[in-house]
């Protein structure tokens, strides 16, 4: 089993130290999704965005509640 996310080397929460103003919240995810087995990241909303159209906005968590549909109509909105 992976248990760290594949997207861990380019993904801005990682690697961006200002993406998340909150070192808590960070360590929260980093623990929770990007370092916690497949079974974790694979379902981490930023890592579905990729997975489904390649990108993913800035405003996207691991656990934003929106589809990546909806994620996909609000960055088109903005
Ligand atoms: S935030 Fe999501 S996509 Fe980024 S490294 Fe963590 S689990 Fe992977």
């Amino acid at each position: 089993m992976t248990s760290f996310c594949i997207n861990y080397n380019t993904c801005p929460l990682i690697n961006d130290p200002g993406f998340l103003q909150v070192k808590e919240k960070t360590d929260y995810y980093v623990e929770t999704f990007c370092k916690g087995g497949k079974e974790n990241w694979s379902i981490c909303k930023r890592y579905l965005m990729k997975l489904r159209w390649n990108f993913c906005p800035d405003f996207v968590l691991p656990d934003t509640p929106d589809t990546t549909d909806e994620i996909l109509d609000k960055f088109e909105e903005e």
